[in-house]
């Protein structure tokens, strides 16, 4: 990276150094607030949110449900027969085998320096970083020729995906921060983590990635058995946020709704800052079957806790 081209994030009105503002496409001084758009033309983005809401229609009254009139189908625990795997396993390993080529461009990362164009101090990060700060002089600094394409380079995201998700929730605490909550979640919980060294391991291997979201409604209509006795329920589950991509705990991850979508912002891979690794849609079985594996897991619990049921057995459903 020596002899490459590197750009400086500064102000053109003031010279203080800019950052990235990626819901407003451009860079943003702290000091005199002025504002550059990215260069690059080839970079559009819409932030209206495209929900997939179908509106129920109401009867005198009454809710109509004929979208659910079909007959139901018996339940069956689909459930992966990776699921353990997916648990269990180090992220090294389900990444190799997912993507190698992109496994070994970030396993053979390496730590690079070169000097800052303003001041000449030494700048040090990642070959698989777009952006890189000045410890000195807290510049920016990025490749010229990213700085103007805005192109990603090869093999910086996971998978295969020409239509790259173009909206993302930024990361809004350090991973100072990150650490500092998980070591609280284990110490709070600690017979919930058997292994020894998980303290260690939540120092030395936390990544941040960027997943695969859709953001969905979806419509259930299902019989269940409980002790007190069989019904039927339909719910709409609005703006659920379903990951597309099944090399990691879907159930987990499921849990974490829902989400702000208030924050979401435009998401450009070659104004990525930090070290993140990035993640494509998967297009695949266990993304089609995702849905069904995750009501079958998270109904039964959620008509225990809404009604107060000891045993829900589901039966059917549409
Ligand atoms: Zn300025
Ligand atoms: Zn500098």
């Amino acid at each position: 990276m020596q002899d490459q081209d590197t750009t400086a994030i500064k102000c053109r009105e003031c010279g203080a150094p800019s950052y990235f503002d990626q819901k407003l496409e451009g860079f943003i001084c702290p000091y005199c607030g002025s504002f550059t758009p990215w260069a690059s033309a080839d970079y559009r983005y819409t932030l209206d949110m495209i929900f997939r809401h179908r509106p129920i229609p109401l009867v005198d009254g009454l809710i109509k449900l004929t979208h659910v009139g079909v007959g139901e189908t018996a339940v069956k625990d689909m459930r992966s027969p990776d699921e353990m795997k997916q648990r269990t396993s180090s992220l090294d390993d389900l990444l190799q085998g997912f993507d190698q080529g992109t496994f070994e461009k970030w396993d053979i990362r390496e730590e690079k320096s070169f000097d800052c164009p303003y001041c000449g101090a030494q700048i040090t990060g990642f070959s698989t970083q777009s952006i890189f700060e000045c410890p000195y002089c807290g510049n920016k600094v990025m490749l010229s020729e990213l700085f103007e394409s805005g192109e990603y380079g090869e093999n910086l995201v996971y998978g295969y995906d020409p239509d790259m998700y173009d909206l993302a929730l930024p990361f809004i605490i350090t991973k100072e921060q990150a650490i500092q909550q998980m070591l609280r979640l284990v110490a709070e919980n600690r017979s919930d983590f058997t292994e020894q060294d998980i303290e260690k391991r939540i120092r030395s291997e936390l990544q941040a990635i960027y997943l695969p979201y859709w953001v969905e409604d979806i419509s259930v209509k299902a019989t269940v058995d409980t002790e007190r006795g069989r019904f039927t329920f339909y719910q709409d589950r609005i703006n659920w946020a379903r990951p597309q991509n099944s090399l990691f705990d879907i159930y987990l991850l499921n849990e974490l709704n829902p989400w702000d979508y208030g924050e979401a912002a435009p998401f450009t891979p070659a104004f990525l800052e930090n070290d993140a690794r990035i993640f494509a849609p998967m297009n695949n079985d266990e993304r089609v079957t995702a849905p069904y594996r995750m009501l079958y897991r998270d109904i039964p619990d959620m008509l225990k806790t809404v009604y107060g049921l000891e045993e829900v057995k589901l039966l059917g459903w549409v």
